[in-house]
């Protein structure tokens, strides 16, 4: 993951966390996907079309808060001229709280990573949430080849799927026996037919992948040695170049080879991330056994190095659950803030007064905001490894390699 990206991502997975936790009592929380194309003035009177028809529902209850719910979307689709680039999706239903009448009404719209495809509306019990789920996935692509002297197929493996973006063929002749003189001249054609064959290939790659600046890699697979024939000679652009991971051997060429390539590489894939992660957070775990090592731990701790700029790298586990609350008294107007789990009610030191929360966030976006301000660099740490699991576990998740010890 890198820096930007692996936070933006984070975001992006954790708002679909906590979409996915409302539930609704009935068949009351409304998804539109609205893409960019599409007339927000079409949207709105599809919803007005959906208000009438939702005169039909059965459930007085269900009714009114679905109704509550479209008007919610028409009220806020008078904020858009036009559709973002992206395009928009709202949730918008009531939610519960605890037992009935804790119902609140909770609005989410923003504009996804990823273009929408396909307008939705739906109504059901839960939002819908697939399609932002398939984009969280589409977020890794790897750009993928398969080749021998005869074909050669280019594809992009988006999360899991598969997109196939070109076949070559070369019509380069198997070998034939002529003998003597006229078998070095077929030789040497066929050389050269075969060379051509692969400046071909390289083309292809490099307009395919040069304009994918987020590519995390490439893998190049293929029978025989033509593969690391073509990794070696001066086939390809060196940005594609530098992004090759690996090559791997198959038995096919086509379709069938990029199959064999996905199957081959996956486990060097993880291992390419996983391989990361454990490698910062090592780093971290040995500058913190040096009594002069440049390591910190702990909110507190981190939040102070931050502010001063003496963090290099941030390590935040992605399974910190907590939010940085301002809260406020009452009585006699004193203010704080102060990291919590849920939104516990605190006493006011002044007064002793229950002090109320009057704003939060999540916690991992607060520090990641101050560590953006003071440059250094945040690395979202999953709790996939063993190094992932101590950092959250042994150090509450958040950990520092600094540049120098203030
Ligand atoms: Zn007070």
């Amino acid at each position: 993951m890198g820096k930007v990206s692996s936070k933006k991502l984070y975001e992006f997975r954790r708002t679909l966390e906590e979409l996915a936790e409302k539930k609704g009592r009935g068949t009351e929380l409304v998804s539109v996907y609205i893409p960019p194309d599409r007339q927000i003035s079409d949207v709105t009177k599809h919803m007005r079309e959906e208000l009438s028809q939702s005169a039909n529902i059965k459930s007085k209850q269900t009714r009114k808060n679905v109704q509550s719910a479209i008007e919610v979307i028409m009220q806020r689709l008078k904020l858009f001229p036009r559709p973002p680039e992206n395009g928009l999706v709202m949730f918008v239903g009531m939610i519960p709280r605890g037992g009935p009448g804790t119902e609140k009404m909770e609005t989410y719209v923003f504009e996804p990573p990823e273009p929408i495809k396909t307008y939705i509306y739906h109504c059901n019990s839960e939002f819908y949430l697939e399609p932002l789920k398939e984009m969280l996935e589409e977020k890794e692509i790897y750009g993928l080849a398969v080749l021998d002297r005869k074909e050669a197929t280019i594809a992009l493996l988006k999360g899991k799927r598969i997109e196939i973006l070109k076949t070559l063929t070369s019509g380069v002749p198997g070998k034939h026996k002529a003998g003597g003189q006229s078998q070095r001249r077929f030789d040497r054609l066929i050389e050269l037919a075969a060379h051509e064959f692969l400046k071909r290939i390289g083309e292809h790659m490099n307009e395919a992948f040069l304009s994918i600046p987020d590519l995390k890699g490439i893998i190049i697979g293929g029978p025989g040695h033509t593969k690391e024939d073509f990794v070696k000679g001066d086939y390809l652009h060196h940005e594609v170049k530098k992004k090759i991971i690996t090559t791997v051997d198959t038995s096919y060429t086509g379709e069938f080879g990029i199959r064999e390539v996905i199957d081959k590489s996956m486990d060097v894939l993880t291992e390419i991330d996983v391989m990361r992660e454990k490698k910062l957070v090592q780093k971290f775990l040995t500058e913190l056994i040096d009594k002069d090592g440049l390591a910190a731990y702990g909110e507190d701790e981190v939040r102070n190095y931050l502010q001063m700029g003496a963090v290099e790298v941030l390590l935040l586990s992605e399974d910190i659950k907590a939010k940085r609350a301002k809260y406020e008294c009452p009585s006699c107007g004193y203010k704080m803030d102060v990291t919590v789990k849920g939104d516990e009610p605190r006493p006011c030191p002044k007064c002793n007064d229950q002090m109320k929360m009057v704003d939060s966030r999540d916690l991992v976006d607060d520090l990641v905001e101050i560590a953006e301000a003071a440059g250094s660099e945040v690395e979202i740490i999953s709790t996939e490894t063993e190094e992932g699991i101590q950092l959250l576990k042994a150090f509450g998740g958040i950990g520092a390699i600094l540049r120098y010890r203030p």
